[in-house]
């Protein structure tokens, strides 16, 4: 008789009523991600026990994450609808407004620019 016992670390994206804000590092809109990281012991490839539980949010704009309280995400793992501020949020990794860009596209007869999925330029009629 032997077991197989492991340790690992898992992921769970926890359901957010998010709610469009403006982010202060990027100046744009974006929603917040929130999921939870855990260690995990398993046994026979079950995981029976859970420990280390930490709780990030995530921008949608620029990917900048957030730690949050142990106390706000426990509630919102259990689906309260809990509203997050910025006082509650710790940054742990900064974002790139860059990357967040998708690349614009640009008239070359006007030069409008935009980021939406356009064929066809909406100021002038020009083919992109
Ligand atoms: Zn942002
Ligand atoms: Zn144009």
């Amino acid at each position: 008789m032997f077991f197989i016992m492991g340790i690992n670390q898992g992921m769970k994206e926890l359901s957010y009523n998010a709610a469009l804000f403006i982010c202060d590092r990027c100046g744009r809109y974006g929603r917040y991600q929130v999921c939870m990281t855990y260690t995990y012991l398993s046994l026979f490839f079950i995981p029976i026990f859970k420990w280390g539980k930490r709780y990030y949010a995530k921008t949608s704009c620029c990917g900048t994450v957030y730690e949050l309280p142990q106390e706000t995400g426990r509630r919102l793992a259990r689906g309260e609808d809990v509203t997050l501020t910025p006082e509650m949020l710790t940054m742990v990794s900064a974002g790139s407004a860059a990357a967040a860009w998708r690349p614009a596209k640009r008239c070359a007869n006007c030069g409008y620019e935009t980021t939406e999925d356009f064929e066809y330029c909406p100021k002038c009629g020009q083919r992109f």
